[in-house]
């Protein structure tokens, strides 16, 4: 079995507001393995960016409890320098809309260079002919020319790509990709994925993809985690989730996917809205918007129980306490 790589520990981040406490992230722990793609899935607001941005240490306000361990040391407990030695080297990030990522200023070459000469013990003529190698890699054309380019010159797709090959540029062992092919057309999109799966295979990176597509989640993951305001409230492996799904939550976001080749006159969307972050109670978040809500369910928040499949749900209607309700 593959080593464990990231372990989020009970991690909780919450932002005090003068409306009340909003907990972001609340007692989340799941593991990333070595050379394996995660999915975090879940609709917006339910804690998935924030997870990532906790684990990359960008968040303006620290989390208030738990652990995030690279490799066995706390992320969390590190101090400034020795988390931009990690970030950018060991761990990269690759954000939604690459055009507010790159530096508009800069060319494309400077932004590839810029994170080889910064964790790198190389020449800048030696940083330019790996940034040139890294634009190949990344599948863009004349790559001598795209390194003299500006970031308006290049399409979504390519900018994509570029963001990738800067990822990429210090070989990490963990890329975070939040909506990476979000901003981007459904062409493009699969050419980003395509390459995100061949960087994975050639280099057994492991991949944290934070998304609310389903379809994505289908084609990339190993591993799924989804997340509702805040908690995890279920994971698996991804055939396992595909097939077994198990949370009222989850099986509505399934239901709630197009499917090809089927004549679907409306799409199916769960009834209800995300509850207020302020307002969440020691309960069943999903409470308000699940037909099987039982009594228990407005009362006690349900643990998340690991079943012999390796299948996790925190849903009382997996607990013999549920059951006796
Ligand atoms: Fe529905 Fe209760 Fe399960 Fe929550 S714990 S998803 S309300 S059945």
């Amino acid at each position: 079995m593959a080593k464990d790589l990231v372990e989020f520990r009970n991690l909780k981040t919450h932002f005090h507001t003068s409306a009340g406490t909003v907990k972001a992230v609340d007692d989340v722990s799941f593991t990333i393995r070595e050379g394996e793609t995660l999915c975090v899935v879940g609709e917006s607001g339910c804690g998935k960016s924030v997870t990532a941005m906790s684990l990359m240490r960008l968040l303006e306000v620290p989390p208030v409890g738990g652990e995030i361990l690279f490799e066995g040391k706390d992320l969390l407990q590190m101090n400034k320098r020795d988390i931009s030695m990690i970030r950018g080297n060991e761990i990269a990030m690759i954000f939604q809309e690459p055009m507010s990522s790159l530096n508009p200023v800069l060319t494309i070459g400077e932004q590839i260079v810029e994170p080889i000469m910064l964790h790198q013990l190389v020449t800048r003529k030696e940083a330019r002919t790996r940034a040139i190698e890294l634009i190949n890699l990344v599948g863009i054309p004349r790559a001598e020319k795209i390194y003299d380019s500006y970031p308006h010159e290049l399409s979504g797709g390519m900018r994509q790509r570029i963001m990738i090959a800067i990822a990429l540029s210090c070989n990490p062992k963990l890329i975070v990709a939040d909506e990476p092919t979000t901003a981007l057309d459904v062409t493009i999109q699969a050419q980003i994925l395509d390459l995100m799966r061949d960087i994975k295979k050639k280099f057994n990176t492991s991949i944290m993809l934070i998304t609310h597509d389903l379809g994505v989640v289908a084609e990339m993951a190993d591993y799924v985690v989804v997340m509702y305001a805040g908690k995890v409230i279920e994971e698996a492996p991804v055939i396992e989730l595909f097939q077994n799904p198990k949370h009222p939550y989850t099986k509505g976001l399934l239901k709630a996917k197009p499917v090809i080749n089927q004549k679907q006159d409306r799409l199916y969307s769960i009834p209800g809205q995300v509850p207020n972050p302020i307002e969440l109670g020691n309960n069943c978040h999903f409470h308000d918007r699940c037909e099987f809500c039982m009594k228990i369910c407005t009362e006690k928040e349900p643990p998340l129980g690991l079943d012999p499949d390796g299948h996790k749900v925190a849903c009382w209607l997996y607990e013999e306490e549920g059951k006796q309700k």
